[in-house]
């Protein structure tokens, strides 16, 4: 996937040096104007990149991982921020170099008489707008909602983009294959979206015809929620996976709420368990049977497949229990099986019947570490590198799975790494996109 991708990049370099790249004459303002182009192709580029990587192809996530793919999109979005602006700047420069006019003279005159050019002016703001709300610093201020909302601006940004590349860039409003191939590349993407996006959980929701069996309390402010439908076993799911659920109750139906199947899933049953931290998970507290679900998925590599060594390590930080507890379902067989559950309360431990019972058919062993920092009998950090190698010796010669909050899956996995386990080795699923 990186060589296409990598190999496209480099094709529209060539591109741009096949027209022209800097100019031969050591024009400033040509030079300016040719860097300009080369900023707005791979800024746009990046940009398409982006939406690619996040249509939720459940092969691309399968390939690259939710992490990964979240940090790619990340520092893609950046990157394509910058560049876009910088095509901006050195455009604007190098025309009003070329003219003898002034840089805000020059951004008038291009606003008002060049085709396209307001489309794009404001795809440009609606770019910057969404780079500035996924600032970390402001992206905790806003309510996910409300940060979604601004980030789906992205797409506006780069469709009002698309005339005006193709009328004014020299690169695409000369040469009609580079035109036939921008205009390719805009299509793969939005194919690709639409599939993925709309086309995929509709065909899931037609042929599954998803529904709430039944609603388990299972602790203060927990619920498992067991899904039925049809042909369910044709969903190729494995435990450790997610989907990204919408219940069509209330105003469910616009909200996808990533969650674990909290149970190996079978042809009888999907099995989730929501914990309410927020108005969406808490009105999933409240859901009742009967009511019609849609589902996308199934997404995410935290699977057994990852296995490379007999011996597996599972460790859990609260509701992070949920992939785990459906992964030691299916684990067993070879090896030995460890679970280390920190929770902060008893109150908190989900399963434990479930978890006693599987770890006993295993002959496996759990520890639970519950209680605050600073709790009788509990070390001051139970999963240190110190804890860890009291509680499996042998930690370096076992898979880990690990899932739980960012702050606790980062902090884990530099013990691990402190241990000295090969990252190889290391699997976790974070509870946060970033
Ligand atoms: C791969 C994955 C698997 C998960 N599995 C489970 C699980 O098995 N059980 C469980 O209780 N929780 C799980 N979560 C967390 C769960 O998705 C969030 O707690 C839930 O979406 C919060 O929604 P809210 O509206 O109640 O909270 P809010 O208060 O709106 O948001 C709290 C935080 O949850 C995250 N969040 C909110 N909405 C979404 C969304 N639509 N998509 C992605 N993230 C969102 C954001 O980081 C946000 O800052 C999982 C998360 C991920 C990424």
């Amino acid at each position: 996937m990186l060589a296409l991708l990598g190999g496209n990049g480099a094709l529209i370099v060539a591109m741009w040096i096949r027209h022209g790249g800097l100019s031969t004459l050591g024009s400033a303002s040509a030079d300016l104007t040719a860097a300009g182009e080369l900023t707005a192709l791979l800024g746009t580029y990046a940009a398409l990149v982006q939406l690619l990587l996040m249509s939720r192809s459940p092969v691309i996530e399968q390939l690259a991982g939710l992490d990964r793919l979240a940090h790619w999109h990340r520092w893609l979005g950046f990157s394509c921020t910058v560049l876009i602006c910088g095509h901006v700047v050195l455009t604007t420069t190098g025309y009003a170099l070329g003219d003898g006019s002034s840089v805000a003279a020059e951004a008038w005159t291009l606003l008002t008489t060049y085709p396209w050019m307001l489309m794009a002016a404001a795809g440009t703001a609606c770019l910057l707008m969404v780079a500035v709300t996924s600032v970390r610093i402001a992206r905790r201020r806003l309510r996910y909602e409300t940060w979604h909302f601004v980030h789906l601006y992205a797409y506006l940004a780069i469709a009002l983009s698309l005339g005006h590349q193709l009328a004014v860039g020299n690169d695409l409003s000369t040469d009609p294959v580079a035109r036939i191939y921008w205009i390719g590349l805009y299509a793969v993407v939005a194919g690709c979206v639409l599939a993925f996006r709309v086309g995929h959980p509709l065909r899931l929701a037609l042929r599954h015809r998803l529904r709430i069996a039944q609603v388990v309390p299972e602790a203060d402010g927990v619920v498992s929620i067991y899904v039925t439908g049809r042909d369910l076993e044709q969903l190729r799911a494995r435990a450790g996976q997610f989907f990204r659920w919408r219940f069509l109750a209330g105003d469910g139906w616009w909200k996808a709420h990533p969650f674990s199947l909290s149970a190996a899933p079978n042809a009888g049953f999907l099995r989730l368990t929501v914990k309410a931290v927020g108005d969406g998970s808490g009105d999933l507290q409240r859901l009742v049977p009967g009511t019609r679900v849609v589902a996308e998925g199934p997404y995410g590599i935290f699977t057994a497949e990852r296995r490379s060594r007999a011996g597996v390590l599972l460790i859990a930080g609260g509701v992070g229990i949920t992939p785990l507890r459906a992964l030691l379902e299916e684990l067993g067989g070879r090896g030995s099986v460890t679970l280390l559950y920190r929770a902060s309360s008893w109150d908190d431990v989900l399963f434990r019947a479930e978890i006693d019972e599987l770890v006993r058919a295993r002959r496996g062993t759990v520890h639970y570490l519950v209680g605050r920092r600073g709790t009788a009998g509990l070390p001051d950090d139970p999963l240190s590198a110190r804890s860890l190698r009291g509680l499996a010796p042998d930690v370096r010669e076992r898979d880990i799975f690990l899932c739980g909050p960012p702050g606790l899956v980062s902090s884990v996995c530099a013990s691990l790494r402190e241990l000295g386990v090969p990252d190889a080795q290391i699997h976790h699923e974070r509870f946060a996109l970033l």
